[in-house]
């Protein structure tokens, strides 16, 4: 329970968060688990050669994913930033130098229109131009794809260096034929899955599916370290990134990296630090991830989404009996692994909006948010993974409070 005012934000003089909004990295993503403190604690006591650590990640991320090999980056942003770095450079030093300078050089990220979203500046840091291809038909009803696979086909060109997904349970088309394409054209696939866990399975699921680089978060549902995350994919664009990222600039004579992560033979010298040097990944972080990674496909998804949704339901119940509010439980196993609350505020009858509501909530403290993505269609929603119980039946009393009306 957050709300004893013995945090240590308490003590820092900050307001601290009760979540009722789920992993969202403004409000600090997700609290690690038990095993993946433990992990950094000891990894906090001893050194380590990082890209020894980094190969014995590779190692577990393969089991778990099924790819070839795997890295553990700075967030699941910077496996964006990664991956397309190697798209680009792949192994040439002299290119890897350059990036983010991609000038004269192929470095086209081929994207469906809807895919795209806030978090592909990652892409774009690397120093790739996303070039995205169909329209909004679907969505719009104004017809039945909003990409057809001949427009990814006929966008894929000698520019090309990879074709990015966002991984939705809706999104379209299909992951399976845009690889299709993509390899067509000798050309990789990058998947954003940060998000897209649990189930477990979806850990292995597009790698299945033959993409080339995947991203989970690992501050999200593995609920590793909050600036941890995954890439899994194919071996010799993991060793690009492990290049770029990994600190290398060494004393050539005593230069030996592992030779899991860099292929010394096919070197012409020492990289120099690259375009992910700025995104370092500490020892206990690596660690802690990997601590986490494990408890977490340890978990029985069912009872854990089964508890969320309990909660959900529970959360629902007492809201209903605020008069002015109109409460559902949406996305119960259909399109969302999670259940959320849906609650409508009526605003003729009640005395504050949407909007002044979520807005109160925020301000008090400790800060309690909900998500207020619909506050201009007077509903607000309440996301059940982040919350303890107790900390639920307080969000309830707030709620109720801000509205003026009892709770029963
Ligand atoms: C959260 C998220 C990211 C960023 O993940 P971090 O681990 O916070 O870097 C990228 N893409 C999507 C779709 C996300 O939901």
């Amino acid at each position: 329970m957050t709300t004893g005012g013995n945090t240590i934000y308490d003590d820092l003089g900050v307001p601290p968060v009760i979540n009722a909004t789920g992993t969202k990295t403004r409000i600090g993503g997700t609290l690690i688990r038990e095993e993946a403190l433990e992990a950094m604690n000891r990894a906090a006591e001893a050194f380590v050669r990082i890209s020894d650590l980094q190969a014995a990640a590779s190692e577990r991320i393969s089991e778990v994913t099924g790819a070839d090999a795997g890295y553990v980056t700075n967030g699941a942003s910077s496996a964006l930033t990664l991956g397309a770095a190697a798209c680009i450079a792949g192994d040439d030093l002299e290119l890897m130098a350059n990036l983010p300078d991609t000038e004269g050089v192929p470095s086209e990220i081929v994207m469906p229109r809807t895919h795209r979203n806030g978090y592909d500046h990652a892409l774009r840091a690397a120093g790739a131009d996303i070039v995205d291809v169909g329209a909004n038909d679907y969505h719009l009803g104004t017809g039945s794809e909003n990409t057809q696979p001949w427009q990814l086909d006929a966008a894929i060109t000698e520019e090309t260096v990879a074709v990015a997904y966002m991984e939705k349970p809706f999104t379209r088309p299909p992951l399976e034929t845009v690889v299709e394409i993509a390899h067509d054209n000798d050309v990789p696939v990058i998947v954003d899955a940060a998000a897209e866990l649990p189930p477990t399975g979806n850990l292995s699921k597009y790698v299945d599916q033959g993409v080339d680089l995947v991203a989970f978060s690992g501050g999200k549902a593995i609920r590793g370290p909050q600036s941890s995350g995954i890439l899994a994919g194919r071996e010799d664009l993991i060793k690009s990134v492990a290049r770029q990222h990994l600190d290398m600039h060494a004393s050539e004579p005593v230069y030996d990296p592992p030779e899991e992560l860099v292929d010394l033979e096919a070197l012409p010298g020492v990289p120099l630090q690259g375009l992910g040097r700025s995104m370092k990944v500490g020892k206990e972080e690596i660690a802690g991830l990997i601590a986490a990674l494990d408890a977490f496909v340890a978990e029985d998804d069912e009872a854990v989404l089964a508890e969320w949704h309990d909660r959900s339901e529970r959360i629902a119940g007492e809201l209903e009996s605020i008069d002015v509010l109109d409460v559902e439980v949406a996305n119960a196993g259909k399109t969302d692994a999670v259940s959320t609350v849906v609650v409508t505020v009526d605003e003729e009858r009640s005395p504050v909006d949407a909007e002044m509501l979520v807005s109160a909530l925020r301000a008090e403290n400790p800060r309690i948010f909900v998500g207020g993505d619909d506050v201009p269609h007077s509903q607000f929603t309440i996301n059940p993974r982040c919350l303890a119980d107790s900390e639920a039946d307080y969000v309830v009393d707030r709620i109720a409070a801000n509205l003026e009306i009892e709770a029963e």
